[in-house]
């Protein structure tokens, strides 16, 4: 199924510019953008230079006193338009994200009903930039003061997203952002930056006042200094781990919002339903390739159930449709590129040499890699130290639950983790113990709703996400002191 690079795909969508402040340009830098399935190109677009970056910025803080001085009901109005052109155009979105991502299909279309009800969230809590009256009379100089407070928009922010949900991620920044009046600088990733600049024509229909979104594809060096720019108030970046903390060292005076990846962990007690445990694990470690920061990779396994826990899910795991991503039916798809295959496949080889055993898969077949089981690894093999990102899970059992809490922990990641049991008070032990930033009881880690708080501890990230929670990162307190006699 391996075509040659730079065949131009049966599926192509053509040629798109950037959208730097309003307008739509091209630039000397040429981007190709490949259908991870056969690596054929399915788009072109254009990578921002610093001038065109440069520009992009300048727009930016020119449109925050427009946007930040909007009535709160445009720009709800702004965001609810985005969310119905989004469903109106559901099909076509979702395809975009599996031609650029190579996402199966059905999880494509989740994709684009997840970012509706992201802007329409944003949309609501547009309206809800409350504040509070403060009393002052703590100290005789106040005796007859009152302060009012109220959060108000810190200015430019700068958003960076990550490949695996090209819609989404990007929306849990920009939606929040123009809901409480910072304009954005988005560069989204250069794998899928088509679903983006398609976003930004619905934009384009609405009030948002120009230079208030730019959607700027860019190499890493102009992404480096879009990062250290003092005119960008916030950096917001979704991505890995690596990049996201060197970024926070650019980042200067800003504040910075990190959401990084894991290596999520599990606890299956000897009390767990084992057909339901197997079947959600199947799918929490495998669908879409494990291309998911909150993807399955370490299950810990009672030991009393172990063997059973293990066949069920090696049994699960055979039902699940591997291959190309725009079949219906597909719920493993191929891994985003040669350097992400060779990664796993190295890590899988490594972890054998350390004594691991392969329970089932292990082998690359074009871009697939196939689900994979593995026992008997060591904790320093970088299967299970590192994020694997890759239809990869590691199976262990463990002396009982409170062990699987701890070797849950033993991680430098925090993000999300799972607890299968029917007892409410190790459920509780689970939330008071694991060092995450959630914890799924009687299901997999692989769960998020756009309203909740969202994010990890460690070297997970910092800060959270979830409209109303990034809001706080991205508004500032003031004080209005006034008297009253
Ligand atoms: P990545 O870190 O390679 O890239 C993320 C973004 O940063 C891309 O847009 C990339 O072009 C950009 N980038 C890279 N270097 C840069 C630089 N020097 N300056 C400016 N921008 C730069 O990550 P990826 O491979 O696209 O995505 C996968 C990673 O994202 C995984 O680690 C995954 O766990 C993580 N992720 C985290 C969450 C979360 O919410 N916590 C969600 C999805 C993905």
């Amino acid at each position: 199924q391996q075509v040659e690079k730079r065949t131009e795909s049966k599926y192509i969508m053509g040629e798109f510019p950037i959208y730097l402040a309003g307008n739509w340009v091209t630039t000397s830098s040429q981007l190709e953008v490949t259908y991870p399935y056969d690596g054929s190109v399915v788009a072109y677009t254009y990578q921002a230079g610093k001038q065109e970056l440069d520009k992009a910025i300048t727009k930016a803080q020119e449109a925050f006193y427009q946007l930040s001085s909007m009535p709160s009901f445009q720009r709800a109005n702004i965001l609810q338009h985005v969310a119905s052109r989004l469903r109106e155009n559901k099909e076509d979105i979702a395809r975009t994200i599996t031609l650029e991502a190579g996402k199966p299909i059905k999880d494509s279309r989740v994709e684009v009903d997840r970012a509706i009800l992201t802007f329409t969230l944003a949309a609501e809590e547009a309206k809800r930039i409350h504040g509070e009256v403060v009393p002052l009379d703590l100290l005789p100089s106040g005796s007859n003061k009152m302060g009012i407070v109220r959060r108000f928009p810190i200015g430019p922010v700068a958003a960076i997203s990550p490949f695996n949900f090209p819609l989404n991620l990007a929306a849990h920044k920009v939606a929040p952002a123009i809901a409480v009046g910072n304009p954005v600088v988005l560069k989204p990733p250069s794998k899928t930056p088509i679903t983006w600049l398609k976003v930004a024509r619905f934009f384009e229909e609405t009030d948002l006042p120009e230079g208030a979104l730019s959607v700027l594809p860019m190499d890493r060096n102009t992404g480096d200094l879009l990062v250290s720019d003092e005119r960008i108030k916030l950096l917001t970046f979704t991505g890995s781990d690596v990049v996201g903390w060197e970024l926070k060292k650019k980042a200067g005076k800003k504040n910075v919002i990190l959401e990084l990846g894991g290596n999520a962990g599990v606890v299956v007690d000897k009390d767990a339903d084992i057909e339901h445990a197997s079947r959600r694990l199947a799918y929490g470690s495998f669908a879409y390739a494990g291309q998911i920061c909150i993807s399955v990779q370490r299950i810990f396994v009672h030991k009393d159930i172990y063997e059973d826990l293990k066949a069920a899910l090696v049994e699960q795991t055979g039902k699940l449709k591997v291959g190309d991503p725009l079949q219906e039916d597909t719920d493993v798809s191929p891994l985003i590129d040669n350097r992400a295959l060779d990664r796993v496949e190295s890590w899988v080889q490594e972890a054998v040499q350390k004594g691991a055993k392969v329970v089932t898969g292990g082998k690359r077949d074009g871009n697939i890699f196939e689900p994979t089981i593995l026992e008997n690894v060591p904790e320093d093999a970088r299967v299970c130290s590192q994020e694997a990102f890759a239809p990869v899970v590691i199976i262990s059992p463990v002396e009982n639950f409170e062990d699987g809490l701890r070797a849950i922990n033993r991680s430098r990641f925090g993000l999300q983790a799972g607890v299968f049991t029917n007892d409410i008070s190790k459920a509780t032990l689970a939330f008071n113990a694991l060092e995450v930033g959630g914890v799924v009881v009687n299901d997999v880690p692989t769960f998020r709703v756009d309203n909740m708080p969202y994010g990890g501890v460690k070297d997970s990230g910092l800060g959270r996400e979830g409209i109303r929670y990034a809001i706080e990162h991205m508004t500032e307190y003031k004080i209005m002191i006034l008297p009253y006699d």
